[in-house]
C-alpha cells in the first residue's frame, strides 16, 4: 500500500517536472528568437536621485513582453539565459541598448545589471569596453551593478575586472548590499564606487530603532570607505527623510519613479532638466 502510494507521488512529481522542463525549453527557444529579432525585449529605466532631488542617472531593467506568457520576471529570464548559454549575448544586447539610450540624455549615466555568469568570463571587462567604444559612449556614463554574492565567489577575477573597467572610467556598484556576506574586511580596498543598500533594509527603516541603526551603520561605513551610497526601493516620504538625515547621498524607488519605458524615460528626463534650467 505504502509502496503504491509512493510510486503515485513519484509519478505526479515527475509529470510536474516534465511540464516545467518542457516550459523551460519553450521559453528558451522563444528567448533565442527574441534576441535575434530584438523586438520583444526591452529595457525600462528607473531614475536615480540625489538627496537634494536632482536626477543623476537611471538603472536599466530588463523586460520581456512574451507573446503568450506576458511579462516575465527578469530574474527568471536571466536564469534561463544563463542555463541556455545565452547570457553573454543577452548581456551584450543589454549593454548596447543602454549605451544607445545615453545619446538621448543630457549628461545622465545609466547603470546596467550584470549577472554572476557574465562576471565569470575573464574577458568580461574587454567585452564591455569594446561595446562602449563601438557605441561611442563616454565610459563615465556607464555603471555596472553586480550583486554582492558574486564578489565572494571569485574575488581575484572580480577585482581584476573592476580595476580594468574603472581604469577606463566605467563605474562599478555593489547591488543588493547587505544580503550577501561581505564583511568590512572584504570591502576594504575593493575597487568599487558605490554600495546599493538592498530594499529589505529600507523597508525595515520604519519598523523599529534596530532597523534604523543597521541602515545608519551601512551609510557610515560607506562614508568611511569613501563610497557612494544608494538606497534601493524608497517608497515613502518617511524613508526618504530618514535616509537624508543619515547622510545617504542617493536614492531610487517608487516614491521618485517606477521603472519607465524608454520613450517615457526620455521625456521624463527632459522635463526634469527643464525644471532645473
Ligand atoms: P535589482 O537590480 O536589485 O533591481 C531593483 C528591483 O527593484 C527592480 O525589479 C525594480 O523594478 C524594483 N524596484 C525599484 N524600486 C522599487 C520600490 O520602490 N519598491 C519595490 N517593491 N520594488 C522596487 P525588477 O525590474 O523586477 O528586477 C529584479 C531583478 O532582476 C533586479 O534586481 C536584477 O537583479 C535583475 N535584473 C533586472 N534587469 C536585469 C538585467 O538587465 N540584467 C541582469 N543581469 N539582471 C537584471
Ligand atoms: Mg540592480
Ligand atoms: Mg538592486
Ligand atoms: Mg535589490
Amino acid at each position: 500500500e505504502a509502496k503504491k502510494k509512493g510510486r503515485g507521488c513519484y509519478e505526479v512529481f515527475s509529470e510536474a517536472m516534465g511540464d516545467i522542463l518542457r516550459q523551460r525549453r519553450v521559453v528558451e527557444a522563444d528567448l533565442r528568437k527574441a534576441l535575434e529579432k530584438g523586438d520583444e525585449l526591452q529595457l525600462f529605466y528607473q531614475p536615480i536621485y540625489t538627496n537634494s532631488g536632482v536626477m543623476t542617472g537611471a538603472e536599466a531593467l530588463l523586460r520581456w513582453n512574451h507573446p503568450v506568457h506576458g511579462g516575465m520576471s527578469p530574474v527568471f529570464l536571466i536564469a534561463i539565459a544563463e542555463e541556455a548559454g545565452m547570457i553573454m549575448q543577452l548581456g551584450d544586447w543589454i549593454l548596447r541598448e543602454a549605451c544607445r539610450m545615453t545619446a538621448n540624455l543630457n549628461l545622465l549615466w545609466i547603470s546596467v545589471n550584470v549577472s554572476a555568469m557574465q562576471l565569470r568570463d575573464e574577458h568580461f571587462a574587454d567585452r564591455c569596453l569594446a561595446i562602449i567604444n563601438e557605441m561611442q559612449v563616454a565610459p563615465e556614463r556607464i555603471q555596472i551593478e553586480v550583486t554582492e554574492t558574486v564578489l565572494i565567489e571569485n574575488r581575484d577575477l572580480a577585482v581584476a575586472t573592476f580595476k580594468k573597467l574603472r581604469a577606463s572610467g566605467v563605474r562599478v556598484a555593489i547591488d543588493d548590499f547587505g544580503t550577501g556576506y561581505s564583511s568590512m574586511s572584504y570591502l576594504q580596498n575593493y575597487p568599487v564606487d558605490s554600495l546599493k543598500i538592498d530594499r529589505s533594509f529600507i523597508q525595515a527603516l520604519s519598523d523599529n530603532e534596530e532597523g534604523r541603526a543597521i541602515v545608519g551603520a551601512m551609510v557610515e561605513m560607506a562614508r568611511a570607505l569613501k563610497l557612494n551610497v544608494v538606497a534601493e526601493g524608497v517608497e515613502t516620504v518617511d524613508q526618504r527623510d530618514m535616509l537624508s538625515a543619515m547622510g545617504c547621498g542617493t536614492m531610487q524607488g517608487y516614491l521618485f519613479s517606477r521603472p519607465l519605458k524608454a520613450h517615457q524615460f526620455v521625456q521624463f528626463s527632459q522635463e526634469e532638466t527643464a525644471l532645473r534650467a
